[in-house]
């Protein structure tokens, strides 16, 4: 990839989140002074920031630190210094009425003898159709649907009773219009001792990407930003971009103001950024107006007891109408005030599935008492709900071909894209940053 003239001209970053962030600190801890970041809110952080109302710090749902790749996790220790701590996943899932541990399929034990039974006999057919180890025999990529990769792998017990309910509440699609392209840690595999296991006895051990991880102690997940923008020159909030000129090498923004670049990265929204270039050809105006993403509310509660003493549970009964509530005073103490407690409960929705924002709130308090997390007795001490709305990037059939096809014209007319949305992928923050780091890295060769 050739970016060239970085070392003589302004590198220009469009959005302020951790891989915008990311970019900026590499670029200035590499000397290189002459980079300046944008971004529409008031504030940086994008999705990694928090809100505090009344004493509860709420974050844009559960945002928690995932590592795999070492060097990131250096950096945010270094960044966060004592202010990071490390905690054992403690989540569950409430169906048929019951609790039982994440994930499903290796965690039956609990549920009516006639799931468990429907759910092992499914998986064992998978087997029996050839599949010897079915989780590891293909790739998820070999299946042509997320659907078909369910039935095939899982069976048509856990599919029917875990994952086909909870993942069609999360996408807001049926599971065949899904490929498999985004999976890779995100779903976790299993093998017939693995669910035999699950089956017979309450099993505390942790399987799957995310079996542990890190948060801030004080600040909310905004902790990670705000170190990340201590030591950073040229950040301007309250900086929307309303239009973008790729010959002139030329940003308007919603103010007025103008910049030019000589190298741009832009974490904003991949089809969002297309709408605001003049003269895109018509192929990435059309492959632009493909691309599908759901959104979230998130309604976030303080409440005047501990409420819970695990760290989130998924829904999949369609009755509920949360896909996931997470309990943020678990995931640090300093999060409510002392003897107090948090939810905040997600609540999927879209185009094709929308969402009444003026009583989701009521339906959502309804459903914490059913589920029997908030009582009726219960004094609630703080309230926030905060919109995603853009939250998940749809791997929809036009997917790879769409996003293919804009990302060359963006790289071809010397546009970087980072992030989860500027990439317009399923990622985490970890990833953010260190496509930040890379992509700041080939800037400055
Ligand atoms: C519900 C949910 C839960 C998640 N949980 C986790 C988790 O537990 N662990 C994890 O690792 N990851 C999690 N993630 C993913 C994580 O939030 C992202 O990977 C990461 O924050 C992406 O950072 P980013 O900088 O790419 O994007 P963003 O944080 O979205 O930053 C993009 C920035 O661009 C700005 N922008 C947009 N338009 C313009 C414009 N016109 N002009 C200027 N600026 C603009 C935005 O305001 C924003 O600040 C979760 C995501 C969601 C939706």
């Amino acid at each position: 990839m050739k970016i060239g003239k970085a070392k003589n001209g302004k590198v220009v970053v469009l959005g302020g989140g951790l891989a915008g962030l990311s970019a900026l600190w590499h670029l200035q801890k590499a000397g290189f002074n002459d980079s300046f970041l944008f971004e529409k809110e008031s504030r940086v952080g994008g999705l990694t920031r928090s809100e505090t109302v009344n004493g509860f710090t709420f974050d844009y749902t559960g945002h928690l630190l995932h590592f795999r790749n070492e060097a990131v996790k250096k950096l945010v220790s270094n960044l966060l210094g004592e202010n990071i701590h490390y905690v054992i996943r403690n989540s569950w899932i409430f169906s048929k009425g019951v609790f039982t541990r994440y994930p499903f399929q290796t965690n039956l034990y609990g549920l009516p003898s006639s799931v468990i039974k429907e759910c092992i006999l499914g998986f064992i057919k998978t087997t029996a159709n050839g599949n010897k180890d079915a989780a590891v025999s293909k790739s998820p990529g070999s299946y042509k649907t997320f659907e078909e990769w369910i039935y095939s792998t899982l069976g048509s017990g856990i599919a029917k009773h875990f994952m086909i309910p909870y993942n069609e509440k999360l996408w807001t699609i049926p599971l065949k219009k899904l490929t498999c392209d985004w999976m890779g840690r995100f779903v976790p595999t299993t093998s017939l001792d693995q669910i035999l296991d699950g089956a017979l006895s309450d099993q505390s051990r942790n399987i799957g990407y995310n079996a542990h991880f890190g948060y801030p102690l004080k600040g909310g997940i905004e902790s990670l930003p705000r170190a990340f923008a201590g030591s950073l020159k040229n950040l301007y909030p309250e900086h929307e971009v309303a239009r973008l000129d790729l010959k002139k090498k030329r940003i308007t923004f919603k103010n007025k103001e103008t910049v030019n670049f000589d190298v741009l990265i832009s974490s904003m929204p991949m089809p969002k950024l297309v709408k605001l270039i003049s003269e895109v050809p018509s192929s990435v105006q059309k492959a632009s107006g493909q691309l599908c993403f759901t959104s979230v509310y998130n309604i976030n509660i303080g409440v005047d007891r501990k409420v819970s003493d695990v760290h989130w549970i998924y829904f999949p009964e369609p009755e509920f109408t949360f896909y996931r509530v997470g309990f943020p005073h678990n995931f640090s103490p300093y999060q409510v005030p002392p003897g107090c407690g948090s939810i905040y409960a997600e609540v999927a929705y879209s185009r094709r599935k929308p969402l009444d924002k003026s009583e989701i709130v009521v339906k959502v308090k309804q459903d914490l008492i059913k589920a029997k997390i908030l009582r009726q007795e219960d004094r609630l001490l703080a309230e926030c709900r905060l919109d995603i709305p853009c939250a998940y990037v749809l791997y929809d059939h036009n997917y790879r071909q769409s996003v293919g096809l804009i990302r060359n014209y963006l790289q071809e007319n010397g546009v970087q894209t980072i992030g989860r949305y500027g990439s317009w992928e399923y990622s985490g923050m970890e990833d953010a940053i260190w496509q930040g780091k890379v992509t700041a890295e080939e800037v400055l060769r």
